[in-house]
């Protein structure tokens, strides 16, 4: 813990903690000593973990990096944070993230952009990207992000770290701030795939407090690494890689070359790798964001200045004090979704474009299950470029969208995915790859990526 905190004294300038919390981060390490003295420390005694600041810890604040939230204590601990505390893990603080896990690039962030460690002049990626430079500059052992369209998989990738996104249902969203819920999902972001297992097999499985939580058993993930063994003793694999991802001229070179490369390690580990087509690449972002942003407006409603968060103190009625407590205390990318949310929902619209959307998500359901009815694991990118200049694309709400295209497919089918670094480009900037699987089927993602690297 030591070691963390003067790490942080010293990289304050990435601007990753929210906040850092000295107090009960020791008070909970010297309870872990004890245990670990008379040989009763759970699994997770040792691990040292930041949190993004959307989710809830019992008696600190918690902010959604928004300043609707700046003052908000939460009276009450989000179930992945029981979890890790019931096995001795110790929560060393809140990291920056986009405001209400809105962006792609932790621009939108009240309190300012996280910035890369590996050059400081690009973006840290989003929406966990506090999450993912913490873990990058060893600032905490490990943190939890979240993962609606990508918050965990890009920052990820944008910073060299390995980033897990279970299946939807595989972990409790149970305090964890709302996005879009049927997308959101909490994940890991690690510098060891045995980091992400063991994680997993600690935040899976059912909770009262969420009914969208599986009751499938949670995997002995951390053994099954074991097992799987050194390189190459793996059992072969059944990989499809994404023709169209690779073919889209979006896709930077490096990033391209990288992946071929490890399509061909692969093959020389003994899995076959085919081509698949995959046609619906253009529907994935649109549909995204038609269906989070209604989300999106739904469940922002609460934030009404009347039961908590920010409140305009001069509000003359009802009316204005809803009003001026929501212009006040959002963000420009927050306003702009709950606007889009609250167009596709309303009447005349609905079927047009909220009802569509929910067809073309069926749509590339079914094409992703026929596909992995047939292959064990599916490539694609995780991102089209390494990490992006700070300031560079925030004023374009369309790139930064289009930004997501390799990421939202599994958002949108709900299936688990990992971001898997692949080195570095020759300006140092982390490059990676995506790996997808089945529903549930995370062990074969953390088998293979475990063999790989
Ligand atoms: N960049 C995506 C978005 O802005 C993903 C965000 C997320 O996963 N929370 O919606």
């Amino acid at each position: 813990l030591d070691h963390y905190f003067k790490q942080i004294e010293e990289h304050q300038h990435l601007n990753a903690f929210n906040e850092v919390f000295f107090y009960s981060a020791a008070s909970q390490a010297k309870l872990v000593q004890e245990k670990i003295d008379k040989g009763l420390q759970g699994k997770l005694a040792g691990m040292v973990i930041g949190i993004k600041d959307n989710i809830c810890y019992r008696d600190h604040q918690v902010s959604a990096s928004s300043k609707m939230l700046e003052e908000f204590v939460s009276p009450y601990s989000a179930t992945v944070v029981e979890r890790l505390i019931a096995e001795d893990a110790v929560i060393i603080g809140r990291l920056n993230c986009d405001e209400f896990a809105m962006g792609g690039s932790n621009e939108t962030s009240y309190y300012g952009p996280v910035k890369n460690a590996a050059a400081h002049e690009k973006v840290a990626g989003g929406s966990s990207g506090g999450s993912a430079v913490a873990v990058q500059a060893d600032l905490c052992l490990s943190a939890l992000g979240t993962d609606t369209g990508g918050s965990v998989r890009q920052p990820a990738a944008f910073c060299g770290c390995i980033g897990l996104k279970p299946t939807y249902g595989r972990i409790s969203r149970y305090g964890v701030i709302a996005y879009a819920s049927s997308f959101d999902q909490v994940g890991t972001i690690t510098s060891s795939v045995a980091d992400a297992a063991i994680l997993l097999e600690v935040l899976a499985g059912a909770d009262a407090y969420d009914s969208t939580v599986s009751r499938l058993p949670v995997g002995a993930y951390q053994k099954a690494l074991k097992d799987a063994g050194t390189q190459g003793t793996q059992e072969p694999k059944k990989i499809a890689v994404l023709k169209e991802t690779l073919e889209s001229d979006a896709l930077d070179a490096d990033i391209k070359n990288s992946i071929l490369e490890a399509i061909e390690e692969f093959k020389a580990q003994g899995h076959t790798v085919e081509y698949v087509s995959f046609d619906l690449l253009d529907y994935l972002v649109p549909a995204y964001y038609v269906l989070t942003t209604a989300e999106a407006s739904s469940n922002l409603s609460r934030y009404d200045g009347v039961h908590y968060g920010h409140r305009n103190l001069e509000a003359g009625s009802l009316n204005e004090l809803y009003k001026l407590s929501r212009a006040e205390g959002f963000g420009e990318e927050v306003k702009r979704r709950i606007l889009l949310g609250t167009f596709v929902l309303s009447a005349g619209y609905y079927d047009a474009y909220y009802q569509k959307a929910q067809q073309v998500r069926r749509l590339i359901r079914e094409k992703m299950e026929e596909m992995l009815s047939h292959f064990d694991v599916v490539i694609s990118p995780v991102t089209p470029t390494p990490a992006f200049n700070i300031g560079e694309n925030i004023d374009d709400p369309l790139v930064m969208y289009m930004a997501d295209i390799f990421t939202v497919l599994a958002s949108l089918t709900g299936i688990p995915a990992i971001a898997i670094p692949l080195g570095n480009n020759t300006d140092g900037l982390p490059l990676s790859v995506q790996l997808m699987a089945k529903h549930f089927a995370e062990q074969e993602l953390l088998s293979l990526s475990h063999t790989f690297l």
